[in-house]
């Protein structure tokens, strides 16, 4: 035991955790749990065995007899904190403490040092003359996000906080805010903590799921009751699983757009030519009376930044209110291979493993995926893995951060991931790599498997992938010696020709591993869109209804039915590019679009254009007045995940809460109600009060996924499905002893090239940190001043031979479209490959991408688009 004034403990951890499970207050500036100890500030000096020492960084050892007060040791804190005082005005909670500890800052000179103060960031002030030099922001920023923004400069009196560039804004930072989170003083805050100051109210905190990316991180958002109504104050990283209290730039600080001028205030309803203000009241008649009137020729496209409840509502209503199948959501345009490729190799299409798996692995294989920027609390923790010494092989066209720190960078061609994960197969077939246990015991399709993979040795491949051989041999290597590999992918695999074939071929290398069903390992796709998971696994989908459940079996067939109390369609529905298909061959007459702004986000934008044009009857549910908003013949103004109940499953299969925050903007309604009375206007009356009512539904249509969820089990920390029954803990691990299917399943796969390759340059379209997807949240929050507008990533030697220059206008051309766009020369690509996104609307990217889809699902094949780049002018 311990002894700590006089009251003994367990000697566990340091002196300070001694001190604290003895209920003794010490205090530790420099302390922050998330971070390494750094006995930096002294201030929870304490005397042990009559020696006095940092309790933060001092080990609790048997015996040890501590005294955390006496006369002495108040009077070394308040020397300590007048020595402060000499060089800082500490506020926040260090303040707080040197007022209590009876600090004037009268005793010593103040020193000369200048306090210095920086503005230029959006959203983060700094105010050195608050600093105490406690080094927590300097680990935060490298322990937490794995950057290495701040460093200490000068000496003695001089010593200062320094960020490697004369304004704050051009900096390395990535605008996390881990540093503000750690800060004590408020020397590094945010604007919105300081309007909190300038604006004292009441405030609460309400926990709730990002609505951006499919992490799903948890947020701690603080509500100010303000006279005008409740307000969002700012927002701190809940302690979850998925987050440990870390958030993105997005998730953190770009929530203005909630109470944007341009959000929608009334339903808007088409009157000659013109979209004008209606009543709810008449919105909805006149949807419902256009919609009854076309059915038999309604197609509908859920959305995935929506809810679970309002997703399943939406494939109810289009199934059993209008009678089609015709129903799907944007998980058609990111994951839909992931779904179909896993489905094919184990029998279930999605993650194997939780995020959590991460820190228990010793090799992390990450394909097509930029991690730190599409999903960067995922990729700052992959990041910190990589940093304690886990091994890292990064697949990808592009340089990116991750690459740039892993052990292997396959830098290959675009639309080339078939022969090189062919190839590491091969290798690992070739040099007797393959846990042959496994293979044995939980695969099928061995012989012809090895038969087929030996053609694509590295050597042979090298000329298409444009990989070193030697490289690839030792990839494999790695990834198959290692304890408990893991593979992550992105839509880097899955936006391509053979995008679900790819799947397959990484779920190969996993079971050549034996690394499925067991901690550390698996096939682990990162989601994109915040609930694509949610939306396909709600039945957001013409083939699969909720739980991925075939509606041709008549047992499930018969559920629904009983449940829903209407029959279930018998004509198979269309998948998103057969609908537009069909609205150009005015076959279909309506569509029903939900949170998409598809003229955006959808390839060959021209094309689904015309679609649209087509229709005789557009409905569009939006937050904002969207590019496709404006084609609409009704647009109903839905609520942001702000601004409503409901639930997010991300990317680990983890069923989280979302909570309203703030009553949704005057005149919008959460979606779930606008759908529930869409369904009643259109001849199906619907009762539901609460989302709550919806997920009790959700797990008596798909016991077998949902039968144990409910909201009441949903506090804390969500579950992970599948959850069959009430006391079901929930599956952090799928695949432990077998397959769904079975066996798992080798997969043969040959090499199709796309036709957009070999016709001159070739752009890969994916996401900046900054940004989300179509940009329509984003763009509308001051992370606009950070990234303003679209640039074309290109390799200085292709610039060269263009004579183009770093940051001149190029034109992006190709049979389909032509955009104009400001060029960025970087080494970060390499020749013949460019890069670009799609959250800006002034340079329509996907005017330029093409109708090629993956050959399963239907997918775009949004990484390869054959193009030619000239200067402007
Ligand atoms: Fe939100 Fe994704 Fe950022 Fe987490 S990583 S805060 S879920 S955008």
């Amino acid at each position: 035991m311990i002894t700590i004034d006089g009251r003994p403990v367990e000697p566990k951890g340091t002196l300070l955790d001694a001190c604290r499970a003895a209920g003794a207050t010490v205090r530790s500036f420099c302390k922050d749990d998330r971070l390494s100890a750094g006995g930096h500030c002294r201030s929870c000096l304490v005397e042990a065995d009559g020696r006095l020492v940092a309790a933060c960084c001092t080990p609790a050892k048997e015996g040890a007899n501590v005294i955390t007060d006496s006369p002495a040791l108040a009077e070394y804190r308040r020397d300590l904190g007048e020595l402060m005082r000499t060089e800082s005005d500490p506020r926040g909670r260090v303040g707080a403490v040197l007022a209590e500890w009876g600090v004037t800052g009268e005793r010593y000179r103040r020193s000369d040092r200048a306090g210095h103060r920086d503005a230029s960031h959006p959203y983060l002030r700094l105010d050195l003359d608050a600093c105490i030099l406690c080094r927590r922001c300097i680990r935060a920023c490298e322990e937490i996000q794995g950057r290495f923004v701040y460093a200490i400069e000068g000496r003695g009196v001089s010593s200062h906080l320094a960020w490697g560039a004369a304004r704050f804004a051009d900096s390395d930072c990535v605008s996390c805010g881990a540093c503000v989170s750690t800060c004590p003083t408020g020397a590094i805050a945010d604007l919105d903590r300081a309007r909190e100051t300038a604006l004292p109210a009441a405030a609460r905190a309400v926990r709730t799921t990002c609505g951006y990316c499919g992490v799903g991180c948890q947020l701690e958002v603080t509500v100010r009751d303000e006279p005008g109504g409740a307000r969002i104050g700012h927002i701190d990283g809940a302690d979850s699983p998925v987050n440990h209290r870390h958030l993105c730039v997005k998730g953190r600080y770009a929530h203005g757009f909630v109470r944007h001028p341009e959000r929608l205030h009334a339903p808007l309803v088409r009157r000659g030519g013109r979209l004008v203000e209606a009543s709810w009241d008449e919105a909805l008649t006149l949807v419902a009376r256009e919609l009854n009137a076309r059915r038999g020729a309604i197609a509908g496209l859920s959305s995935s930044r929506c809810t679970n409840e309002e997703n399943y509502l939406f494939q109810k209503w289009l199934r059993g209110g209008l009678g089609t199948h015709d129903v799907d959501c944007c998980a058609r345009v990111c994951h839909a291979p992931t779904a179909a490729g896993m489905r094919e190799s184990f029998g279930t299409g999605a993650a194997t493993n939780s995020l959590a798996d991460i820190e228990h692995s010793d090799l992390l294989l990450l394909i097509g995926s930029n991690a730190t920027e599409a999903h960067p609390v995922t990729g700052a923790r992959i990041l910190q893995a990589v940093l304690r010494g886990v091994g890292l092989v990064v697949i990808d066209p592009r340089k990116t951060e991750l690459a740039r720190h892993a052990d292997i960078h396959l830098q290959l061609r675009p639309g080339t991931n078939v022969p090189l994960l062919n190839s590491l197969a091969c290798v690992m077939v070739e040099e007797s790599l393959v846990d042959r246990g496994f293979v044995d015991a939980r695969t099928e399709g061995w012989s012809a498997f090895e038969r087929h993979v030996r053609k694509f040795a590295p050597e042979t491949m090298a000329s298409i992938t444009g990989v070193d051989a030697t490289l690839v041999r030792e990839a494999a290597r790695r990834y198959a010696r290692a304890a408990r590999p893991m593979c992550m992918h992105g839509l880097g695999v899955t936006e391509h020709l053979q995008g679900s074939e790819a799947v397959m071929l990484i779920a190969n290398l996993a079971l050549l591993a034996g690394a499925i069903g067991r901690e550390g390992v698996g096939v682990n796709p990162l989601r994109g869109q915040n609930n694509v998971q949610g939306a396909a696994d709600m039945g957001c989908q013409p083939d699969l209804l909720t739980g991925y459940l075939p509606p041709d079996d008549p047992g499930v067939r018969e559920r629904f039915e009983r449940v829903w109390g209407r029959p279930l369609p018998t004509r198979p529905g269309r998948r998103l590019p057969a609908m537009w298909e069909a609205a150009r061959r005015r076959e279909l007459k309506a569509m029903v679009l939900f949170g998409e702004d598809v003229l955006q986000t959808d390839p060959d934008a021209n094309a689904v254009r015309a679609a649209l044009e087509s229709l005789e009857f557009l409905v569009v549910q939006e937050l904002f007045l969207s590019e496709t908003a404006k084609l609409a013949h009704v647009v109903l103004p839905g609520a942001s995940f702000l601004e409503k109940d409901g639930t997010f499953t991300n990317g680990e299969r983890r069923v989280q809460r979302v909570r309203q925050t703030v009553s949704p903007v005057e005149g919008a309604r959460p979606d779930w109600r606008i759908i529930r009375d869409l369904m009643t206007a259109t001849g199906w009356s619907q009762g539901y009060q609460h989302p709550s009512e919806i997920m009790d539904e959700i797990a008596r249509v798909a016991p077998a996924m949902f039968g144990g969820m409910s909201y009441a089990r949903l506090e804390g920390d969500g579950l992970q499905w599948p959850v069959p029954t009430a006391d079901h803990p929930g599956s952090p691990i799928l695949h432990r002893d077998s397959f769904p299917r079975g066996r798992g399943a080798l997969a043969c796969v040959d090499y199709v090239p796309s036709p957009e390759l070999g016709r001159g340059l070739t752009l890969v379209t994916g996401r900046l940190l900054e940004h989300y997807n179509c940009g329509t949240m984003t763009r509308r929050t001051p992370n606009l001043a950070i990234v303003s507008e679209e640039r074309l990533e290109m390799n200085p030697a292709d610039a060269r031979s263009r004579g183009i220059a770093d940051g001149e206008m190029v034109r992006v051309k190709n049979e389909r479209g032509d955009v104009r766009v400001r060029a960025r020369v970087t080494a970060a690509v390499e020749p013949g490959t460019l890069f670009m996104t799609f959250h800006f609307p002034a340079t329509a990217t996907n005017t330029l991408t093409s109708d090629v889809r993956d050959r399963m699902s239907d997918c775009p094949e949004y990484k390869v688009t054959a193009v030619e780049v000239t200067r402007v002018g």
